[in-house]
C-alpha cells in the first residue's frame, strides 16, 4: 500500500524558501474533545511552520491535538498533520529531533497523515527541486515540484472544486506552493486547477494538498482526515 522510499531529484533553484511563520520550539498540547466522544489523539508534527494554524483547527473540531517533537509524542497519535513551512528545514529538523525514521515507520505502518504544502512534499515518493541532499518521508505515490508557481510573489488565492467534500467551492491559498505532477496508480487526484495540475490527492490513509486550507478559514479538508483518524482506529 505505501510506497518505496521517498526520493529527492535534482535540486534545482537552491533559492531558501521560508512562508509561513516559523515559531519556536516551546512544548505544549493543545487539549479538546476528540470527534464521536472518543479519546483519539491526533498529532500535529511541530517542528517549523504553521503548525499552531492546525491545531486551532482540530481543536475547533473537537479533536484532542498533541504537537509532535520527539518520537514519544508521535507513539500517542492517531493521526498525524504534517502543517506548511520549509520541506527541506522540516526533513532536516526531524533528523536532529530523531523523528525521521519514526516518522517514516508510521507512514508506512498506516497513520493517517495529512500533508499541507510543505507537508504534501514530505508526504511525496518523489520530489523534483528539492534542496541538495533532501529526502522525503515518501508514501503518497505522486511526485511534487517544489516552488512550482515561483517565487513568493507568485503566491496567490483561488476557488476549487473538491466533489469529495461537496459542491460548495474550497478558498485555497497557494504560498510557495508544490504542485503534485504525476499521480501514481496507488494515489488518487481530488482538486486540479483550471489548468488541470493537480493539488490536492488521496491514497489511502494519506491525505495532501499544495495549499493551505487551515489559513482560510476551510475546515473541511481536516473533518475529512478526521474521518480517516477515527476510521483508522476503528479498524484496530
Ligand atoms: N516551498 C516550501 C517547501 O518547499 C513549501 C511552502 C509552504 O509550505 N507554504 O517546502
Amino acid at each position: 500500500m505505501i510506497g518505496p522510499t521517498g526520493t529527492v531529484v535534482v535540486p534545482s533553484d537552491g533559492s531558501p524558501s521560508m512562508s509561513l511563520s516559523a515559531p519556536g520550539l516551546a512544548t505544549g498540547a493543545v487539549s479538546g474533545r476528540s470527534q464521536a466522544g472518543s479519546d483519539l489523539i491526533v498529532g500535529v508534527l511541530a517542528l517549523q511552520g504553521d503548525f499552531r494554524e492546525h491545531a486551532e483547527v482540530l481543536r475547533s473540531l473537537g479533536a484532542t491535538v498533541v504537537l509532535v517533537r520527539r518520537p514519544e509524542e508521535l507513539a500517542t497519535v492517531s493521526g498525524l498533520v504534517i502543517p506548511g513551512g520549509e520541506s527541506s528545514v522540516m526533513d532536516k529538523l526531524s533528523r536532529i529531533f530523531g523523528l525521521f525514521e519514526p516518522l517514516r515507520a508510521a507512514v508506512r505502518a498506516g497513520l493517517p497523515v495529512y500533508g499541507t504544502c510543505a507537508g504534501l512534499i514530505m508526504l511525496a515518493d518523489t520530489v523534483i527541486d528539492g534542496m541538495v541532499g533532501q529526502q522525503s518521508l515518501g508514501g503518497l505515490d505522486i511526485s511534487v515540484r517544489r516552488n512550482a508557481f515561483g517565487s513568493q510573489n507568485a503566491s496567490f488565492e483561488t476557488d476549487l472544486l473538491v466533489p469529495q467534500l461537496g459542491s460548495a467551492a474550497v478558498h485555497a491559498a497557494f504560498i510557495r506552493a508544490p504542485v503534485v505532477e504525476t499521480v501514481g496508480p496507488r494515489a488518487s487526484a481530488l482538486a486540479t486547477l483550471p489548468d488541470g495540475r493537480c493539488v490536492a490527492v488521496e491514497q489511502g490513509n494519506l491525505l495532501g494538498t499544495s495549499f493551505h486550507p487551515e489559513i482560510t478559514g476551510e475546515h473541511r479538508f481536516h473533518e475529512y482526515f478526521l474521518t480517516k483518524v477515527t476510521t483508522a482506529a476503528f479498524r484496530q
